[in-house]
């Protein structure tokens, strides 16, 4: 499908003719395939084989350039949650948000949650990523990215900007990943070519203004903002960053600088008190992309605060149920447990009382791990625990499966009962774990949920 001509129009404008030719040429090339590593489930266990051998993408060190696109569907790392497929380009705001390890992030238009799962690996585990969806038709995708991902250091919520941020000045780092136009997509997406309209690249820029009022009230003064879009128009980048600038004054101001290597090919500028940087298909090995950063003055006005709290979902566990949930996971004196309907959670100790004060006050729809059931005093575990990277892997017996097996238990079919010991089982592939099963004798219960079960053949 040929560009849009108002799209290739407006390039010339924004670039000049030489640049807009070289971009339009590179975006009828092939877009690379990359994939970003999970440190929580490739430190002990190595590299999946996916990504054997591939070469890093520069400015992400968990980040891996594959020469062809396998099927990540047949793979059981994709499954273990040992990575994530995420373009090269989108990687980079890793580099923006700073070093909030232990800190609080919004991570505020999140799914499907390549961008939160990077920050909850690099906020580590006394940190919180709050990812928050706006589309519920898309929440539930991020949710199972979430859990896959397993480092229970996320709770996701589903409502408007609006609402989530009037948890106001509560976060040490607000990124925006804005909806946008997507002309970044064009290279993959010919959809995103058929959707784009001047219109819809000025109602865009619209929501845009918006969605940046909004975070700004979420986040702390002294905080870093990251805006990002895939798009290349200037309207919705520099335009919008522009806009935003005028209307919050000196209380923008800028954030440490960003060391970017020129052999990157990234373009930086700058737009008032932000940093910016293009990503351009025909200069750096990645899709379009635009990312932002400053920060909020330390001195701009701002109390932390969430709103009032209507009801508490989360219960204290007593002790004995206590004692069962410990029994599951490798640093239980880290942890805190409680349960929500019928289902008991862990949360890092460290924010523990910042989930629950949030859930309190907002819709939180999912949170630290999810850890199953109790039944008499035992755990029926959830298919969450089984993909939590702090999961006591001694609690229960364990069998690795071969990558043929590993498939069978995937798609929900039966499993040999030999390589199970007799009740529940913790099985896996590579080291890394995939979920349950329970031997009755000869026969095995495979508990892998139905809803993630893969239907291709
Ligand atoms: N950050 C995601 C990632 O890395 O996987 C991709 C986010 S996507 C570019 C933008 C998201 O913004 C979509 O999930 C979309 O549903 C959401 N969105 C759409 N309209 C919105 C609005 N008015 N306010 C907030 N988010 C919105």
């Amino acid at each position: 499908m040929t560009l849009p001509e108002a799209f290739v129009a407006r390039t010339v404008r924004d670039l000049g003719a030489d640049e807009a030719a070289a971009l339009c040429a590179a975006l009828d090339t092939a877009p690379a395939v990359s994939v970003r590593l999970n440190p929580a489930k490739t430190a002990a266990q190595g590299v999946p084989r996916v990504a054997d051998g591939a070469a890093p993408v520069p400015w992400c060190a968990e980040g891996r350039y594959l020469d062809s696109r396998p099927s990540f569907t047949l793979d059981a790392a994709f499954h273990a949650g040992a990575y994530y497929v995420q373009e090269a380009s989108s990687q980079f705001v890793g580099r923006l948000v700073g070093d909030i390890a232990g800190r609080r992030v919004l991570d505020l238009c999140a799914a499907p949650g390549g961008k939160t799962t990077l920050y909850a690996s690099l906020a580590g585990t006394e940190g919180l990523v709050v990812a928050n969806e706006i589309d519920r038709r898309r929440v539930q995708a991020l949710c199972d990215n979430v859990r896959r991902w397993g480092t229970g250091n996320v709770a996701v919520t589903c409502c408007d900007p609006r609402t989530v941020c009037d948890a106001e000045a509560w976060f040490d780092a607000v990124a925006v990943d804005a909806p946008c136009s997507g002309e970044g997509m064009f290279r993959k997406d010919d959809e995103a070519r058929a959707a784009w309209s001047e219109g819809n690249v000025r109602l865009c820029a619209a929501r845009q203004d918006e969605i940046l009022a909004e975070a700004w009230r979420a986040l702390r003064p002294g905080g870093t903002l990251v805006y990002s879009t895939c798009t290349f128009n200037r309207e919705e980048d520099e335009g919008t960053l522009a806009r935003f600038a005028r209307s919050v004054g000196g209380e923008l101001t800028e954030s440490d600088r960003v060391a970017v290597d020129p052999a990157w090919g990234i373009v930086c500028g700058r737009e008032g008190a932000f940093q910016t940087f293009r990503f351009f298909p025909h200069r750096a090995r990645g899709e379009g992309f635009f990312a932002a950063v400053a920060r909020k003055a330390d001195d701009a006005p701002g109390r932390s605060r969430l709103p009032r709290g209507r009801r508490q979902p989360i219960a204290a566990v007593d002790r004995a149920a206590a004692a069962e949930l410990r029994r599951w996971v490798a640093e239980p004196d880290a942890m805190r447990f409680g349960s929500a309907g019928d289902c008991c959670y862990g949360w890092y100790e460290a924010q523990a009382e910042a989930v629950a004060a949030l859930s309190s006050a907002l819709p939180v729809v999912y949170s630290g791990v999810a850890m199953g059931q109790l039944f008499k005093g035992r755990l029926k575990p959830d298919a969450a625990l089984a993909l939590f990277a702090g999961m006591e892997r001694g609690a229960l017996p364990g069998a690795e499966l071969s990558d043929e097996e590993a498939l069978r238990y995937l798609r929900r079919q039966e499993i040999d009962a030999a390589r199970l010991a007799e009740g529940m089982n913790l099985v896996g592939c590579e080291g890394r774990p995939l979920g349950f099963a329970k031997r009755i004798g000869g026969r095995v219960n495979n508990l892998y949920p139905n809803a993630w079960r893969i239907l291709k053949n």
